[in-house]
């Protein structure tokens, strides 16, 4: 059985240190699926405009992600992001957000795509993430994603939407934002008392913080000694890990802390260049590699 994930599929334009880069294939649900298609089948739901490039769509039909779910809207133009970093590149500033298809997106979705295993309700309007959840018979993992522009403009469907969902992932900067909690074990209780049974906190180069109400985790980065572009980080992690997790019988606390760990090497292929540059490129044999010196690197 598969996974489902609902987001943005984007086109963003970036500035690092390290170089720019003008309309590229972007977006939460193109970041997740090209990571988490590494372990079982992933579907899109998503709108793009009629603007959309071909060669993105070949792309990702190239890399076995479901696109039936996928809107390709006449007269719309395609969601579009632009952002910056800075030296130290742990946060996103936001130069513009242009919405375009998103703005009157009302997600359907297809019938064959009703049941999934796992369903990633990827970093989007949350009044689009609860229409998805509504949409799909309650599947065995339901995770989800979002961002500080949709916790200052849509903070109420955000907690509404977090009653529904059992593992939720945001950074850290997100967690103090969303909860009003400057430490951050305070930040992830308060984020548990709006119902999720777990928060993940990414903590970029600094790694994450698993939490469950009687259970907590912490894993480092995998550290790189070229890091070019952080954008998808967040997305690819959880494609890691939710994809890891959707292959295993029984969710355990092992179970996560791998999933944890293979969410933490996706996430560093896809630092290592712009956009999906470096995640296109790699293989499950690479992935294994680096998941092996991982957990060598991490056990005392
Ligand atoms: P991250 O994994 O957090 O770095 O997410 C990066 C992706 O989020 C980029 O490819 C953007 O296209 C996408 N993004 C940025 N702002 C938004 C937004 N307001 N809603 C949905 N997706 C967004």
């Amino acid at each position: 059985m598969s996974i489902l994930v609902a987001g943005s599929v984007a086109l963003d334009s970036i500035r690092t240190p390290f170089g720019n880069r003008k309309e590229i294939l972007g977006g939460s649900a193109t970041f997740f699926s090209m990571t988490a298609s590494f372990f079982n089948k992933v579907n899109i739901v998503a709108a793009v405009g009629e603007d959309f490039p071909k060669k993105y769509i070949a792309l990702l039909k190239k890399k076995s992600v479901g696109l039936e779910g996928l809107d390709i809207r006449k007269g719309s133009k395609t969601f579009r992001w632009s952002g910056k970093y800075e030296y130290d590149l742990g946060t996103a500033h936001t130069i513009a957000t242009h919405l375009n298809v998103f703005r009157d997106f009302d997600p359907k979705v297809p019938g064959s795509l009703r049941r999934p295993r796992a369903l990633f309700l990827a970093n989007i309007d949350p009044d689009l993430q609860l229409k998805v959840l509504k949409q799909v018979a309650r599947p065995k993992l339901v995770a989800c994603d979002s961002m500080n522009y949709w916790i200052q403009s849509r903070r109420k469907s955000l907690i509404k939407l977090l009653k529904n969902v059992d593992v939720f992932l945001l950074n850290d900067g997100e967690a103090r934002q969303l909860t009003g909690e400057g430490n951050l074990l305070k930040a992830a209780r308060r984020a548990l008392s709006y119902g999720p049974k777990a928060v993940v906190v990414k903590k970029g180069e600094h790694g994450v913080i698993y939490f469950s109400r009687n259970y907590h985790f912490i894993s480092p980065a995998y550290l790189l000694e070229t890091v070019r572009d952080p954008t998808g980080a967040g997305d690819t992690f959880a494609g890691g890990m939710i994809g890891y997790l959707s292959t295993v019988k029984g969710i355990s606390a092992p179970a996560i802390c791998r999933g944890i760990a293979y969410g933490s090497v996706l996430a560093s292929f896809t630092v290592e260049d712009f956009g999906i540059d470096r995640l296109r490129r790699i293989s499950m044999r690479d992935i294994r590699r680096r998941y092996e010196h991982f957990k060598k690197i991490t056990r005392f």
